[in-house]
């Protein structure tokens, strides 16, 4: 089989990679969509990648034994290799499992474990079947796109009450205005990419804010007749948003995280939490439980397939590369076998 790598900083392509083959209760799924993430990354510094990926969706083409899945089944691949057995992974919150499987020590191989190529292997439990009338490219947006911001809107009750600030409009921003747009909420987002904002309004968003303006706190308020927003999402994972978020939200407001940060976020105890009364939470994944629900979003949302701006075949993955840290798109998904 196919499957995409990373050779050095700025040149990626493909190599010829062995079968990885299934055991006990995982699958071999056949990935007909490679939906692109943070990987670009790894493109711009280096150093090489091998395996890489944690987004796919696609058909089972073969399985060990009777399990959660048959061939032929049309699924979403969840990320990662979480054990299946303790509360978390029980309960649905398997994104935060302590006991995930080491890969290589159970299969023998990494191979299977990359999103970046033609095959790959997952423990059937962990693999959700797309109804009929969804293609595998939208069903693909049930992952990153969509999932952490539903998850966060979820948690935080966002409704059609709602005010709800979005900083950040790459791919996971600009999937969540999609939910907050489908759950009836006012939208006001936060972005200075002139590409991304263009697709944050045809999206739905009703006011698109430019971080470099000292004014965006005043803007806020005179939104919300001097309140703050009901609820905000950082999708940036840049400090300065982060605590934007916190100043912007109204008394007894909530805000969750989505953006990825390892920077020390300044929040007070009494004047943030106890005075002003603000939540604070953060959305990794999504619950197993939500899946059916992010899958209407799919199918009923008038504009979730502005979501994907590139569709391109895996053998042009440097390209795809480029494009993704140009940050001159929304989502591109990769299709491996083309
Ligand atoms: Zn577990
Ligand atoms: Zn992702």
């Amino acid at each position: 089989m196919k499957r995409a790598v990373i050779f050095e900083a700025g040149r990626a392509g493909l190599v010829d990679a062995p079968m990885p083959s299934p055991k006990e209760d995982w699958a071999l799924v056949k990935i007909l969509a490679t939906p692109m993430c943070t990987e670009y990354k790894r493109f711009v510094t280096g150093p090489g990648l091998e395996y890489m990926g944690h987004e796919a969706a696609g058909e089972v083409v073969e399985v060990a034994q009777p399990c959660k899945v048959k061939p032929g089944d049309r699924v979403v691949v969840m990320p990662h290799y979480p054990c299946g057995k303790c509360d978390l992974c029980v309960a649905g919150d398997f994104i935060h499992c302590e006991n995930s499987y080491d890969f290589a020590g159970f299969t023998g191989s990494r191979e299977g474990s990359s999103t970046y190529a033609q095959y790959m292997l997952k423990p059937s439990w962990l693999l959700p079947v797309v109804p009929d009338d969804v293609s595998i490219d939208m069903a693909s947006l049930a992952l990153c796109a969509l999932g952490p911001s539903f998850s966060a809107f979820y948690t935080m009750g966002v409704n059609a009450f709602d005010t709800v600030l979005i900083c950040g409009a790459g791919p996971v921003g600009l999937g969540a205005i999609v939910n907050a747009c489908y759950l009836g909420a006012r939208v006001i987002v936060m972005e200075g990419n002139s590409w991304r904002s263009e697709r944050a309004r045809l999206l739905g968003a009703d006011v698109i804010l430019n971080p470099g303006n000292p004014n965006n706190l005043e803007a806020i308020k005179h939104l919300t007749h001097g309140k703050g927003v009901d609820k905000a999402l950082d999708c940036s994972g840049v400090l300065a948003a982060q605590r934007f978020c916190l100043d912007a939200v109204r008394r007894k407001g909530h805000v969750t995280f989505v953006g990825e940060s390892t920077q020390e976020l300044p929040v007070t105890v009494s004047p943030d939490l106890i005075r002003k009364g603000i939540s604070l939470s953060g959305a990794w994944h999504y619950n197993l439980s939500l899946f059916p629900l992010i899958m209407q979003v799919i199918q009923n949302s008038l504009v979730v397939r502005h979501l994907i701006s590139h569709t391109l075949p895996m053998s042009q993955v440097q390209q795809a590369f480029e494009i993704s840290a140009s940050r001159q798109c929304a989502k591109i998904i990769l299709k491996p076998w083309e």
